[in-house]
């Protein structure tokens, strides 16, 4: 975990406690937290997947598409996105095509696994593939808080949400 700051960690903490308030409201444990080059937030947001209906509302579309209705495509230049989890294939192509240079995220795919199984989910792919073809213009960070990032997940498992 090299290249994690302070505020790295606050804005992981932050997309964790989204995702934790996520699952209270039966939605699926995942969050994300979009921030400008500057500092500034963007946009923040849950998977809103079970209650909207919509199955492309992960948290990092949500994001990336309220940021840059709100704020414009440029703000997204050189911007990190922070997610309780890793993101999945579809996200991950959602963030190349932003502009977005960091993702950084809490649990990684062999961790929520487990705990997602024989949920309602489709096929899922790693991201790991599709961020590489972004090269050096993207920089991906997987297991920031990894404990911390279990907390959605355990209470997502405890509640039975779909
Ligand atoms: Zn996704």
């Amino acid at each position: 975990m090299t290249d994690v700051s302070e505020t790295d960690l606050n804005f992981i903490r932050r997309a964790i406690d989204l995702a934790v308030a996520a699952v209270e409201e039966g939605n699926r444990p995942f969050a994300s937290v979009l921030v400008a080059a500057d500092g500034a937030v963007l946009a923040e947001d849950c998977d809103r997947t079970n209650l909207s209906g919509d199955p492309m509302s992960h948290s990092e579309v949500n994001v990336i598409r309220t940021g840059i209705q709100k704020h414009g495509i440029d703000r997204l230049a050189g911007a990190t996105i922070y997610v309780s989890g890793e993101p999945c294939s579809m996200c991950a192509g959602t963030i190349l095509r932003n502009g977005i240079a960091r993702v950084l995220y809490g649990a990684p795919g062999e961790v929520t696994g487990p705990y997602l199984a024989g949920k309602r989910l489709g096929q899922r792919y790693p991201s790991a593939g599709i961020f590489a073809l972004a090269g050096d213009k993207l920089k991906v960070t997987s297991g920031v808080l990894l404990e911390d990032a279990r907390r959605p997940l355990e209470l997502y498992v405890a509640k039975g949400s779909p």
